[in-house]
């Protein structure tokens, strides 16, 4: 058991008087967590400590040129008041292949899980108990390094933040509208499209710009190379049954590897759905789609879970996918993975983690 150093904040925060209008990312709990890296020292300092602004040099790499990752995970209260994490260890086991990419030292995973479980334990709280309200968790790592010259930096701080955060649909499942984006890119192969990495996002803000303006509400990104390999969506994965089957891109190294997506498919498996994971184009979406074989579209993430598409426009096609209603596989799976998050059914893959109460 490693030590982490806990200073309590001597003053708590005042918690959100209404949990049903808690929207996304804007509150934060009463404690945060870091672990410094020192290039020598290796991490260290590992401390639970009241939430707060950090100090940083102005010269700091991660504010110039961009090295930082994070993750982005939740904390679920059960109805008896128990919590949950959902598959924790496959985010950190994601951190670290982010932390290679982008030149950042690897962290112990052991480590890292227990003082998640620490954090949470002391904020448990902080939790929301309305239902499909949920902590949200954001660990990240930025470079530290004092100097304006391009390298790898050589120091770190590892931090965690909580954040109550009510249900992604306030007002039921509502399918999304996706626009097709076919002028700017996400990702490339070969490029950091698979790790969570700032740069992603700040690239991607002119195309929801665009996206936006046209009253859509996301964008569905494709190849950086061909522009006809559908990619994926903002922050989801996305999945499409076209005749029976689901079908979701592969892994080819631009796509963020979600432990949403994997579990869709191991759990569409369990059923006995078939599920396929290929290249596919846009064009082939659009010639289900014109023959009637264009059963269900839908995202998958940890914030939305599964998020049904309604809409998906393709230049000058518009399809209108199960007439504006969640399809009969998105439905199941949202009902059986929020059931298993959540602690309301039994949990067969053995994907949830208590967390223990020890405060
Ligand atoms: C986080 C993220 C996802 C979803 O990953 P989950 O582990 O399922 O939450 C998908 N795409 C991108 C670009 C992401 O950042």
């Amino acid at each position: 058991m490693a030590t982490i150093r806990v200073e309590r904040a001597k003053t708590l925060r005042e918690k959100p008087s209404d949990e049903t209008k808690l929207g996304f990312g804007t509150i934060f709990t009463d404690h945060m967590l870091i672990i410094n890296y020192d290039e020598g020292q290796g991490w260290h300092d590992a401390r639970i400590v009241p939430y707060g602004p950090i100090e940083m040099n102005p010269a700091a790499m991660c504010l110039h040129y961009g090295q930082e990752i994070f993750e982005g995970m939740k904390a679920y209260r059960g109805g008896d008041g128990t919590v949950y994490l959902f598959r924790p260890e496959e985010n950190f086991k994601r951190l670290n292949s982010s932390c290679e990419r982008m030149c950042i030292p690897k962290m112990d995973e052991g480590l890292l899980l227990e003082s998640l479980m620490q954090l949470v334990d002391m904020d448990r709280d902080w939790i929301p108990a309305v239902k499909d309200s949920s902590l949200y968790i954001r660990p990240f790592i930025i470079a530290t390094e004092p100097k304006l010259g391009v390298h790898a930096s050589e120091s770190y701080l590892y931090m965690v933040i909580l954040s109550p955060s009510g249900p992604y649909y306030p007002t039921g499942l509502d399918p999304v509208k996706i626009y097709v984006e076919d002028q700017y890119v996400r990702a490339v192969r070969g490029g950091t499209g698979m790790v969570k990495t700032g740069g992603n996002y700040a690239s991607s803000l002119k195309a929801q710009d665009v996206a936006n303006e046209q009253h859509y509400s996301q964008v569905l990104w494709l190849d950086g190379v061909e522009r006809k390999y559908v990619e994926e969506v903002g922050a989801m994965n996305m999945f499409f049954v076209i005749g029976g089957e689901a079908v979701t891109p592969a892994l080819t190294g631009s796509i963020l590897p979600g432990i949403t997506r994997k579990s869709v498919i191991e759990m569409l498996k369990s059923w006995g759905v078939p599920v396929s994971e290929r290249r596919i184009t846009i064009d082939e979406i659009a010639d289900a789609y014109r023959a009637g074989k264009l059963d269900e579209a839908f995202g998958t993430g940890t914030a939305a879970v599964i998020s049904p598409v309604g809409e998906l426009k393709y230049g000058d096609l518009v399809m209108n996918i199960g007439g504006g209603k969640i399809g009969p596989i998105s439905q199941r799976l949202y009902d059986s993975l929020t059931g298993l998050q959540w602690g309301r059914t039994a949990d067969p893959f053995g994907w949830r983690v208590e967390v223990p109460k020890k405060q």
